[in-house]
Parts: structure tokens; C-alpha cells; sequence
């Protein structure tokens, strides 16, 4: 039986060295690192708590138990509080000053009854030594502040479990293993206890310090080889949450394992609830970005918040294991929206008219070739009117160049809000314009010349104090095209409204020629 009682005690002193090694490790390597401190703590207490224990087993009589047992109680109180604020500090929970004081007050209340049971008998109703053991060893009647301490640490363990556990919903692949390990490890000392309670170790010998080792070499192989302590995992959370790219992961099966911050401005429907969750189910009202997600092709995508319009540039990467199976995959939406609108801008620069706004003259080429072919398609009939301002000269004559150049955007303003949204302008000369109406008969050309012409005759532009009005002369043709001879006819045309409108500007200006009627004249 003497043995018996050696192996005992020499197993709570490997629990205790091992405790130590364990506090000294985290307090030389990982100083910094989220959860070391209370680890080194609890690692600290628990090795202190397992020697005293060794020497509560080795004393001889009543009197030398219950000193040692007071010496234990004033570590072992505090062990499940440092245990559960390591676990959360590892997630990156820190806690208020009020709550912190509110899990140590328990701990203290213990300390203090257990301290003065004597006087109140509420945390032990009786001590004695056990009858049936071969050593002297406590035989221990509990009290009402006994079950509560016995609760608390329940309780700061469990609660330890389910933010562990809630974390593991959270997080991905490789930090799902130290927190499996870690849970793990929070197992042991809840069952040890629970056999400790209800009586069922070998004469009533307390399985705690034990078990607080062996749970702590689980944190440790978590800590030492899985890094558990190490910055990686609460990096991770800062780095992807900080990323101005948004990210979501799917599993292989299209379900939500993870997402970033920055991707709810792109579905803004993802919240908590949604991990876990088809992505069919959680974007079933955006058919647009389901189908893009679906197709899993980098392309552009974009979306409007308010009025403002976002770019976003997809892609998307596979999540392998070693074997090199697919796990899932990972979407990325960058943000490109000041590209886009810088292409935009400098794409405006290069194809339209600083002044006037409407297309260059080259843009306007480029673009009427392009119209041509579907009107070639269609087999639409097509005009050009080409109009030109009456007697410019005299007006950058009498009020100068910068009043001729507010005159040049009125007049250009006027005549592109009387054009349909598939009409193309552009400016054609210094004060020249030229207008391409796809799908339009003679009639409707002349009566949109028209409507312009009016409209350019009737404003008047102020400048400073006087109002200038202009008028302007238009020529118009038909586009008389065939497979064989686009390019031709559209050159043909453009030089027979040029000649339209030489024949208006011979006929008084502020009037409209047609093409067809320089025919029927000649
Ligand atoms: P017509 O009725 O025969 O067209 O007479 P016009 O005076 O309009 O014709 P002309 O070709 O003799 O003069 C055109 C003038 O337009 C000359 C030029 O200085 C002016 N012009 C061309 N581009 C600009 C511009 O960007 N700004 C200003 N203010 N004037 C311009
Ligand atoms: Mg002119
Ligand atoms: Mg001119």
C-alpha cells in the first residue's frame, strides 16, 4: 500500500514539475503572445497547487492535512478564472475591469470561507481522516460554499468550451486543430472532477492537479507545436478583417465557412447567421451576383450603393489540401472603382471635345463605323446632318474668343438634349458639328434639324451684360450604303451634307438643305 501512496505522490510531482516547465516556457518564449500571460499563471498555480498537494498527501496527521489543504486554497481557487480568461484572450475577448473583478470575486469569497471554516463549518461540515485508507488521507464532509466554488469552476470551464467551440464555427482549416486540442484539454479536469465529487477515485484522492498537467500539456501541444498562443491566429483575424479586398470562403459544397468585413458592402445581406449556409440560399435575391459566384470566373462586377456606382474585380482561388483536393474556394472582390473611373476619365479626354463635351471627330469616325454595321444589319435607313454656326467669326470678333467659346457649348448643349439616345454628334470643325441619325426616314431628319435650328435661333446667351443669339445653317444627307461600299457611302454622304450645308449658308444660313433636294435642283 506504501507504494501505492509512492506512485501517487511521484505522479502529482511529474504533474507539478511538468506545470512548472510549462509556466517557465510560456514566461521565457511567449511573453507577448494573446493568452501566454494567463497561461503562465495557470500553469504556474496548478504546479504550485500539485507540490502542496504532495505534501498534504505526506503528512501524518489531521493537523498537518488541514494546514496543507489551507495552503492549497489560496492557488487552486483562482485556476478556473486564469483558464477561462486565457481562452478568452486567444479568441480576442478582452475583459472589462468590472468583469474581471466580478470572476475573481468567487474565487476570493472561497479563499475566505475556506480559511474560516472553523468558525462557520459552511464550506466543510466535517474534517476527518478516512477510515478505510492505509495512509492518513482527509475525509471531507462538503458545505454549501464547497458545491458553489465546485460550480463556478464548472461553469468557468464550459463557459471556456462554447467560446472555443463558437470560435471553431468562425474559423478556418488549420486553427480549427488548436482549438479541437484545446477543448480537449478542457475535458479532462471537468471529468477528473466530476469522479473527484462523486467519490469514485482511489480513496478520495484528489484527480485535480493531475488532471490540470495533463490538460495543460494539451494547451501546451497546442501552444508549442499547433502555435495556439502564437500571433498567427489573432493576426489572421486583424489581416482579414482589415483587408480592403472583400473575401468570402466556401466550402466545397457552397457553403459559407468564412467572410471578411470589407465583403458586405458587396452583400451586405452576410451576417454571423450566415456561416454555415448555402450561398444559394443566403444571395437567393441577387440573381446577378449568385450567377457570377456560380460561374467561378474572374470577371469585373458592379454594384451601386446609392448613387455611387462600385467596381469590383472577382477572383477566385481553390483551397486544396496536401493531396491536392479541393476543400473550397476562396472569392475575392478588389475593389477597382478608382481605376474604372480614372479609364473613364481618360477615355472622356481622349474621345470627346474638352469644350463642347460631345465626341471628337476621330471618336465620331470610330463610332459611326461601328453604328453603320448594325444599320448595314437592320437595313435601316441612316442620315447625317451637318450644321454650322453663322457668322462665328464676327461674334469672337465683337466679344471676343472666351464669349465665342460659351456660345460654341450653348449651341452644342442645345442640339445634343433634341437628340434620341441613339443619335451620335460630334464636333466636326471649330464651329462645325455633324449629327449620325441611325434608323431614321428623311422627314424625321429634316424635323430634327429643324427643332435644333429653332431651338439655336430662339436662345439668346448671356455675356456678361448682353444676350447673343446665333443661328446656324444645316445640310443633310442620306447614308446610301450596301455591304460593298460602307466605307464609301459614308464618305459620300459626308461630303454631300457638306455640300447641303454650303447650299443653306448660300440661301440666306439660319435654313435647312437636303441632299435629295440638290439633286431634285440639279
Ligand atoms: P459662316 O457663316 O460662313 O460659317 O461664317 P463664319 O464666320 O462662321 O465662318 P468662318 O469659317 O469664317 O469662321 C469660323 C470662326 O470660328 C473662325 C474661328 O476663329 C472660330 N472658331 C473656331 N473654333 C473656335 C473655338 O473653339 N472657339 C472660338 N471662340 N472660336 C472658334
Ligand atoms: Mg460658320
Ligand atoms: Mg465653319
Amino acid at each position: 500500500m506504501g507504494n501505492e501512496l509512492l506512485f501517487y505522490r511521484l505522479l502529482i510531482i511529474i504533474a507539478g514539475v511538468l506545470s512548472l516547465i510549462l509556466s517557465l516556457f510560456s514566461y521565457l518564449k511567449l511573453k507577448n503572445a494573446p493568452g501566454a500571460k494567463q497561461y503562465m499563471f495557470v500553469t504556474l498555480l496548478s504546479s504550485i497547487f500539485a507540490f502542496l498537494y504532495v505534501f498534504e498527501l505526506s503528512a501524518t496527521s489531521l493537523k498537518e492535512i488541514k494546514f496543507w489543504l489551507g495552503m492549497e486554497y489560496i492557488v487552486m481557487p483562482f485556476i478556473p478564472a486564469f483558464t477561462l480568461l486565457m481562452c478568452l484572450e486567444y479568441i480576442g475577448i478582452k475583459l472589462r475591469q468590472r468583469y474581471l473583478f466580478l470572476l475573481f470575486a468567487l474565487p476570493l469569497i472561497t479563499v475566505f470561507m475556506h480559511h474560516t471554516n472553523e468558525l462557520h463549518h459552511l464550506y466543510y461540515k466535517e474534517v476527518g481522516l478516512r477510515a478505510d485508507a492505509p495512509f492518513p488521507i482527509v475525509s471531507l464532509q462538503y458545505g454549501p460554499f464547497f458545491y458553489l466554488h465546485s460550480f463556478y469552476l464548472f461553469l468557468c470551464l464550459s463557459t471556456s468550451i462554447i467560446i472555443l467551440l463558437l470560435q471553431l464555427r468562425k474559423s478556418i482549416f488549420r486553427f480549427r486543430v488548436q482549438l479541437i486540442t484545446m477543448v480537449a484539454g478542457l475535458f479532462i479536469p471537468i471529468v477528473a472532477n466530476s469522479l473527484y465529487l462523486n467519490d469514485l477515485s482511489l480513496y478520495g484522492i484528489d484527480l485535480g492537479p493531475v488532471s490540470m498537467s495533463i490538460s495543460f500539456i494539451f494547451h501546451g501541444v497546442a501552444l508549442f507545436s499547433l502555435q495556439m498562443f502564437n500571433v498567427l491566429p489573432i493576426a489572421r483575424e486583424r489581416v482579414f478583417d482589415n483587408m480592403l479586398e472583400g473575401v468570402i470562403v466556401l466550402n466545397q459544397n457552397g457553403a459559407i465557412v468564412d467572410f471578411n468585413k470589407a465583403i458586405l458592402r458587396v452583400m451586405p445581406v452576410l451576417g454571423t447567421f450566415s456561416i454555415g449556409k448555402g450561398i444559394a440560399m443566403v444571395l437567393a435575391g441577387d440573381k446577378k451576383l449568385l450567377e457570377l459566384i456560380s460561374r467561378g470566373e474572374e470577371c469585373e462586377y458592379e454594384c451601386s450603393e446609392g448613387a455611387q456606382v462600385e467596381h469590383y474585380q472577382v477572383r477566385f482561388s481553390n483551397v486544396v489540401n496536401k493531396k491536392g483536393a479541393k476543400l473550397g474556394t476562396i472569392v475575392t472582390f478588389a475593389n477597382i472603382t478608382e481605376r474604372i473611373e480614372m479609364q473613364q476619365k481618360l477615355s472622356e479626354l481622349a474621345n470627346y471635345d474638352g469644350l463642347t463635351k460631345v465626341c471628337n471627330r476621330r471618336y465620331f469616325m470610330d463610332q459611326s463605323v461601328e453604328m453603320l454595321e448594325s444599320i448595314l444589319d437592320k437595313e435601316e435607313n441612316a442620315f447625317i446632318i451637318m450644321f454650322d454656326i453663322d457668322h462665328f467669326k464676327r461674334i469672337n470678333d465683337s466679344y471676343g474668343h472666351e464669349a465665342g467659346d460659351i456660345v460654341l457649348r450653348r449651341v452644342a448643349n442645345l442640339a445634343k438634349a433634341r437628340l434620341r439616345p441613339q443619335d451620335l454628334i460630334g464636333r466636326y470643325g471649330g464651329e462645325e458639328f455633324i449629327i449620325l441619325l441611325p434608323a431614321t426616314d428623311l422627314e424625321v431628319a429634316v424635323d430634327l434639324a429643324d427643332v435644333i435650328r429653332s431651338a439655336i435661333s430662339e436662345s439668346l446667351t448671356a455675356i456678361h451684360d448682353q444676350y447673343i443669339n446665333v443661328t446656324a445653317s444645316f445640310g443633310i444627307s442620306p447614308i446610301q450604303i450596301t455591304p460593298y461600299n460602307r466605307e464609301e457611302a459614308f464618305k459620300q454622304a459626308l461630303r454631300y451634307a457638306d455640300k447641303a450645308l454650303y447650299a443653306a449658308k448660300n440661301n440666306g444660313r439660319n435654313n435647312i438643305q437636303t441632299h435629295i433636294d440638290q439633286l431634285q435642283i440639279v
